[in-house]
């Protein structure tokens, strides 16, 4: 039997209010988006994938890799080596806030810029190259396909990225990074700027769903203790100073990125994402927020409802 979900997803698509907002342009390549692209993408964790709109543009996957960085350096380094050097206390302040806690140095949590730097810096391996190379190899296994790097964008970001190199060297001066900072950011916005399409993120975000569990090769990718450590962290930190709005309302953890997609996770159920480049004031995906909202009530999938 045809499955409904293809037709309830032009309709979602259908239904969105024109995109308002402005797309990012604090890394100047970013704003060359079109800006009214919109995706939707389903996946469940037994493969099914189902789409909608521009499901296969390339963008850069920006704050939506650091999730999934988090879980290669615990993967790497052990959860209690990982949170001696970056907490997961929800900020509540925007991603590029530069603070890091009073005592111990630490980045509040691994979503903002400054958990992110540093969790970047403790992926295994024997330089900067071998590092990257293992981030892109995950994301590529995570994805299903052969990814890769923006070049344009990540340019782009290098040349202007004075905040990001003010959180790493601060980093390095207070010693809760060992790593040189200036090549832990060239790193860093590397990663950001691996090239994804909404499809990718939807595969993602299902492995997250299904425990670790690649969806389509059936492989497992994470360690189930790994995920439970991401999608936690997602859910208290991911949507940044609008984390409790989102957990409220939408109630699926979930991961934003300044290009304009949305990931989200529901353990056991359903990974999902959404583009549409049009940001509002926290970073996210006007429409983006929009969609999520409409599947999460349509489809009931909001973490804290009853059955
Ligand atoms: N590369 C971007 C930055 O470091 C990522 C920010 C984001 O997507 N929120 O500023």
């Amino acid at each position: 039997m045809r499955s409904p979900i293809p037709d309830y997803l032009q309709e979602v698509l259908a239904a969105c209010a024109p995109a308002t907002g402005a797309v990012a342009d604090y890394i100047p390549e970013l704003a060359a988006a079109d800006p009214d692209r919109l995706a939707i993408c389903i996946a469940t964790p037994d493969g099914a994938v189902y789409t909608a709109g521009d499901t296969d543009v390339e963008f850069t996957i920006q704050s939506m890799s650091k999730p999934f960085v988090y879980a290669l350096a615990i993967a790497d380094l052990g959860l209690k080596g990982v949170l001696a050097k970056v907490d997961v206390e929800p900020s509540g302040e925007a991603f590029n806030v530069i603070s890091l806690e009073e005592e111990s140095g630490r980045p509040e949590n691994p979503m903002i810029n400054a958990g992110a730097i540093l969790t970047h810096s403790l992926v295994r391996g024997a330089d900067d190259e071998e590092r990257f190379e293992r981030i892109l190899e995950m994301f590529s296994k995570l994805a299903g396909r052969e990814l890769s790097v923006d070049e344009e964008v990540f340019a782009s970001e290098w040349s202007t990225t004075h905040r990001n190199l003010a959180m790493g060297h601060m980093l390095k001066a207070v010693g809760v990074m060992e790593a040189d900072p200036v090549r832990v950011v060239r790193g860093y916005v590397r990663q950001c700027a691996i090239k994804v399409t909404c499809r990718d993120l939807a595969v993602m975000a299902a492995t997250l769903a299904g425990g670790g569990v690649h969806p389509v090769s059936g492989e497992r990718l994470l360690s189930r203790e790994v995920t439970r450590q991401a999608l936690s962290v997602m859910t208290t930190c991911g949507m940044y100073d609008a984390a409790g709005d989102w957990v409220t309302t939408v109630g699926i953890p979930a991961k934003s990125g300044v290009s304009g997609g949305i990931l989200g996770a529901l353990p056991g159920q359903v990974g999902l994402a959404v583009f549409s480049p049009r940001l509002d004031v926290h970073g996210h995906s006007v429409r983006g927020v929009e969609v999520f909202g409409r599947l999460s009530a349509d489809m009931g999938l909001h973490m804290m409802d009853v059955a």
